[in-house]
């Protein structure tokens, strides 16, 4: 069987072609067709021999993943991508564009094991997490799609991905080295319900790269009610790892609240937020709240909150002197704004 050449380390790649490519240059050739060119096939490997090129198509495949369904926003431009894997199994990406940038959110698992009520993907029954290769094959196929280059990702598609931290980790790699993705760390934000460990882990670790966390509630009731599996961390445990998170990489730290009509979105949870902010010692400029209004899904008895009391809600952080955005949706009509990422 041909193995999946964007599963493969540069590392790995190296050890099964050190017999078959002794010159670094050629290497680094190889290296620069499959992650800065693009190609989709051997055969446009230009610079290198015809013997060479046959060679790794007999070993290796470039692509696994079909884009089975491309939709686009015509509100805002925003495209959602339905991709099948070689398993016939099905998940999502998005491409958010703008003249400054290109976005993309990627997810890293199929279906999502942690269920949140106001979330399509919690709908889906989880089947597995994406691979290393699955999860980069996303942005290549997306710059092949559009021809545009990604200049930033958001690990905020379908999953959560600090439940597939290993391939999670292989992916950053692969995005930060200069010889594949060249992604720089403020491009880059994995967001997280709250898994404390591995956010205390990626903390220690060299990446660096932005964190966003799904807090959505300020006490715990509240909190079960919107994030039925949330790992058993308290909120206090979540934000003492944000903390964490920020003293030991100096990046930056988004706290990300959804706003459900009625359940979490008065005046009191606004001034409860900003006390649990202050108490934690978060209320800084790397730090900075991002209010979600509640987008509609299917089978949900939740609602979206005024926009009177959203403003409320904004105002009572800024008062507290936190840096403070409503986020607006993007592909609403597509299905592709925040929470919509199901079938
Ligand atoms: S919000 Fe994120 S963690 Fe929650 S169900 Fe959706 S994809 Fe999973």
């Amino acid at each position: 069987m041909k193995k999946y050449i964007l599963d493969l380390t540069i590392t790995q790649l190296k050890n099964i072609l050190k017999t078959k490519v002794s010159q670094e240059y050629v290497f680094s050739q190889i290296l620069d067709w499959i992650y800065v060119k693009k190609v989709i096939s051997f055969k446009d490997f230009t610079n290198i021999s015809k013997k060479l090129k046959e060679k790794l198509d007999e070993i290796f495949i470039l692509r696994t993943l079909k884009i089975i369904k491309k939709e686009q926003s015509k509100i805002d431009g925003t495209t959602r991508y339905i991709f099948q894997t070689s398993d016939k199994k099905y998940f999502f990406a998005v491409l958010l564009s703008s003249k400054e940038k290109n976005s993309i959110c990627i997810s890293s698992q199929i279906g999502c094991p942690v269920m949140c009520s106001f979330c399509s993907s919690g709908k889906v029954k989880y089947i597995r997490n994406l691979t290393k290769g699955e999860i980069l094959e996303q942005i290549l196929q997306i710059e092949n799609d559009t021809k545009k280059r990604i200049s930033r990702v958001l690990f905020m598609g379908m999953g959560e991905p600090t439940l597939n931290i290993n391939n999670v980790t292989l992916v950053l790699n692969s995005l930060l080295s200069n010889k594949e993705f060249g992604i720089g760390k403020k491009h880059i934000t994995l967001s997280s319900v709250g898994n404390v460990p591995v956010i205390k882990k990626l903390a220690d670790s060299r990446f660096g790269v932005r964190i966003a966390l799904s807090l959505h509630a300020t006490d715990e009731k509240q909190r079960r009610k919107l994030i039925p599996n949330n790992f058993g961390f308290s909120i206090n445990d979540i934000l003492d790892a944000g903390k964490y998170y920020l003293k030991k990489t100096n990046s930056r730290l988004t706290i990300e609240y959804i706003l459900v009509k009625d359940i979490n979105d008065s005046i009191a949870s606004a001034h409860k937020l900003a006390r649990l902010l202050k108490h934690h010692e978060l209320i800084n400029s790397n730090m900075q709240v991002n209010l979600i209004p509640f987008n509609f899904i299917n089978n949900t008895q939740f609602k979206t909150s005024k926009s009177e009391s959203i403003q409320k809600f904004k105002n009572m952080l800024k008062l507290n002197k936190i840096i403070v955005n409503i986020r607006q949706a993007k592909g609403i009509d597509i299905k592709a704004a925040c929470g919509q990422l199901g079938y």
